[in-house]
């Protein structure tokens, strides 16, 4: 009788505790989705197993940056609505968290090297033709050295060909994650930093919740937002369904009085960002063979060292400030692992990002909100869908 009596209030608690979503992770995926769905309407707690904003999306360089134009999946779109939302959605968060995110359409000029990229960006190019700026200038455009350098006085001015970027963006991601973490909490999502997932609570094919290192939580849905991390703990099947990599990026940062530059500058797979400020962050490498270790190394800092002063001389005499690494989290095929888990009923996951989280996370959370709202989105997301085969490898853009 006492047994049965317990057994009932365990349920009782267990239901009034049920919230409408549970959020895995407290990186920019996470943050926006949380967001999203709050202001949606619904009661959203997230759990974050170490402080929000501090993994992958604080290590980023935080560029804004358009797909390429060449490419042919849905994704395309969704990238290329994500960009477009940029602005209005760093007003919001600087009108509710009073921080300035530092959002700029500053552009970006590319240091074209090697015949093949002079190529490729002829390509882009051409593939881009119809898309223009507000202004009506054509997003993308093959320039001179002498345009380039009057653009961008300091570069070095001896690559063979150039390309400028009017639709690449920036934001500074630290200050753009303390942004959306304080949203959070002025629209009411419930943040629990220090709360790491260790397992999934089922009921037949049902997530019911997850059990944390600060007791169990109970929810209608959950988002798998871990980044890196989000088929680490996860049970063996879903693993394998979404199976997600870490890919180490190092980054360094100089200061300077004013930065030399004033767009991002592209070589080689290296870049500059400007801050305000005058700092410039140098980055960045791409180290799938690093798995989880976030050690900078003399060949990563050397490397981009190396790229930096190729194309920005002047920038020899600046002092390191800093330097860091970030572990971008990605699947065998580059794509994100977008939807609802087959098998985890309750279950949708938004992970995987790769180089692009930054970018595409404001469409990703609001694609996720429609999908929680209604059961269907704008998009075509199959090619993101867990579960998927990984036949082909499809290509990723940005940083
Ligand atoms: C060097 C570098 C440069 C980059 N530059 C750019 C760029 O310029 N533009 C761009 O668009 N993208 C860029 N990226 C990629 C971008 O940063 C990522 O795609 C994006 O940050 C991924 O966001 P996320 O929220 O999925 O992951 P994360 O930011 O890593 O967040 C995941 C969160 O989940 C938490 N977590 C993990 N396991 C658990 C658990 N068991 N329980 C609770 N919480 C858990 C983690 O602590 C973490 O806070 C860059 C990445 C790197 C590393």
């Amino acid at each position: 009788m006492l047994c049965e009596a317990e057994d009932l209030l365990k349920k009782a608690v267990t239901l009034a505790d049920t919230v409408d979503i549970l959020i895995i992770g407290g990186g920019i995926v996470g943050l926006t989705t949380a967001l999203s769905l709050r202001q949606a309407g619904l009661g959203v707690t997230l759990l974050e197993r170490g402080r929000c904003g501090r993994e992958a999306s604080w290590a980023g360089a935080g560029i804004i940056a358009p797909p390429d134009p060449t490419r042919e999946d849905p994704l395309f779109h969704i990238h290329t609505a994500s960009i477009e939302r940029y602005p209005a959605l760093c007003a919001e968060l600087q009108e509710l968290s009073g921080v300035d995110t530092e959002y700029a359409p500053c552009g970006a000029v590319d240091l074209l090297t090697t015949e093949q990229a002079r190529l490729t960006a002829e390509r882009n190019v051409e593939a881009a033709a119809d898309q223009r700026t507000p202004a009506g200038e054509p997003i993308l455009e093959m320039v001179s050295a002498e345009r380039a350098l009057s653009l961008e006085p300091k570069l070095a001015g001896d690559a063979p060909a150039y390309q400028l970027c009017r639709r690449t963006a920036v934001a500074r991601n630290p200050r753009l994650l303390e942004a959306l973490r304080l949203s959070c909490e002025k629209v009411g999502v419930v943040i629990r930093e220090g709360t790491a997932v260790v397992a999934f609570l089922m009921a037949g094919d049902r997530l019911t919740g997850v059990r944390t290192t600060d007791g169990d939580h109970h929810a209608n849905h959950t988002v798998l937002c871990a980044g890196a991390w989000s088929s680490q703990w996860a049970p063996p099947a879903l693993a394998e369904m979404m199976p997600v990599h870490p890919v180490k990026g190092q980054i360094v940062l100089v200061r300077t009085d004013k930065a030399p530059i004033s767009r991002v500058i592209n070589m080689e797979g290296a870049y500059l960002v400007p801050r305000r400020d005058g700092h410039v962050l140098i980055g960045s490498t791409v180290e799938p063979e690093a798995g989880f270790d976030k050690r900078n190394t003399p060949k990563g800092v050397n490397t981009l060292i190396t790229h930096a002063l190729r194309m920005v001389p002047c920038l020899a005499d600046a002092p390191i400030e800093t330097m860091w690494a970030g572990l971008r989290p990605n699947s065998p095929d580059g794509q994100p692992f977008l939807g609802p888990v087959p098998g985890f009923d309750g279950l949708l996951a938004a992970t995987a990002h790769f180089r692009s989280g930054l970018t595409t996370a404001p469409m990703t959370a609001e694609i996720i909100r429609d999908l929680v709202l209604t059961g269907d989105c704008a998009f075509d997301i199959l090619w993101c869908k867990p579960g998927r085969s990984f036949g082909c490898q499809v290509h990723a853009d940005a940083q």
